[in-house]
């Protein structure tokens, strides 16, 4: 009996990317086994810690990383890693910043809601958030006057295909923060394998989702400089209690970056491709639908399928009624399009999305 069936629950068959709602993503045969042999043991917690800390520090580059209960956690840990360093009075204290400098500052077009508003993952540790430009642009001049002054604990940053505006300099960001001597951090969650690049912007911790793009379970991977690391991993003893990785994350955090680094990469993208170009072509052939190969707008080695349908919504509505719900994104409905990522899916799957497609459509 599948896991499905015994706990009554709905077979899916997911197009919509990582998505949180719908368990993200699937874990190899070999993290899932590694993380079935943790299950059953006992580990000394700081040693687990260390052995994650070497493998993020080699994977990335980063001098030392940590393991997070999931992204969000890291945004609070990470932002409370600033305030407090080292200090355990200050670690004991949070989210009550009384004494603390406890300003973040952080361009208002990467306010993002990836379920929660990431104002109020900041928010969580106590510091207070103060937004650089609006919606549409932040410039390094905006970024420079909301810097300043004594009390920024450090400047925020997202890589995500949720930011809007204009696309920010990171680059440029980071060097403004640290000439006021602000750490700057850099959430990238769905950008695990670009985690190189966003650390090279000179970030000083950077934070990247396990269960995203890396498919190890639900986990938040920060990297970064080794006193700012310390003092994420420090919280534990005060907010970050309730954030903390279990045994079997970290276990499967290692497992997942172990299969990373020996994988051929340049296959995998090969062979994604692949995929979303024979789908793309087979969409086309339904009448009166148009699909296009789209690459990802954040750099990702990741390409997605564009379907132009006359009624979109309706479409996708019908898709998620039937039997298996099939969840596309939707977020560009309004201009009759669909768009599809089919990393997770095989080949049954892709074949039920196109006989589903073309019963809905013709
Ligand atoms: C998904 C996402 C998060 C949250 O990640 P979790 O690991 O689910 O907490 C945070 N920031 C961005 C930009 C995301 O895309």
């Amino acid at each position: 009996m599948s896991i499905h069936e015994r706990y009554r629950l709905s077979v899916v068959i997911n197009a919509k990317g990582t998505f949180t709602p719908l368990g993200v993503s699937r874990s190899s045969d070999g993290v899932a086994t590694a993380v079935a042999q943790a299950l059953p043991e006992f580990f000394v917690m700081d040693e687990l810690g260390d052995r994650a800390s070497e493998a993020i520090a080699q994977v990335t580059g980063a001098q030392a990383g940590a393991v997070v209960h999931c992204t969000a956690a890291g945004i609070t840990l990470a932002v409370a890693a600033t305030m407090t360093g080292g200090d355990s009075r200050r670690i004991a204290a949070l989210p009550d910043a009384t004494d603390m400098h406890h300003r973040v500052v952080m361009p208002a077009c990467h306010v993002v809601d990836y379920g929660h508003s990431n104002l109020q993952g900041i928010r969580l540790s106590g510091a207070q958030v103060d937004l650089a430009g609006d919606e549409t642009r932040c410039s390094i001049g905006d970024l420079e006057e909301e810097l300043d002054g004594p009390d920024v604990s450090c400047l925020f940053l997202v890589s995500s295909r949720l930011t809007q505006g204009e696309p920010l300099d990171l680059v440029a960001a980071v060097r403004a923060a640290h000439r006021r001597g602000v750490p700057a951090i850099i959430d990238g969650a769905a950008q695990f394998p670009r985690i190189a690049d966003l650390l090279a912007t000179g970030a000083d911790l950077v934070l990247v989702s396990g269960q995203k793009y890396l498919g190890s379970p639900t986990a938040g991977l920060v990297a970064g400089t080794w006193p700012l690391v310390q003092a994420v991993r420090a919280q534990e003893k005060g907010i970050g209690r309730v954030m903390k990785p279990t045994k079997e994350a970290i276990i499967g955090v290692i497992a997942a970056l172990e299969e990373w680094q020996a994988f051929d990469r340049m296959k995998w993208e090969a062979d994604e491709l692949a995929k979303v170009l024979a789908f793309a072509e087979a969409a086309a052939r339904i009448p009166e639908v148009s699909a296009e190969v789209v690459p990802d707008p954040t750099g990702l080695q990741v390409s997605r399928v564009l379907l132009k349908v006359k009624d979109a919504k309706r479409v996708a509505t019908e898709l998620e009624a039937g039997v298996p719900p099939i969840y596309v994104m939707t977020d560009r409905v309004a201009d009759d399009e669909l768009m599809l990522e089919l990393i997770p899916l095989d080949a049954d799957e892709i074949a039920t999305v196109l006989a589903r497609l073309w019963a809905i459509l013709t």
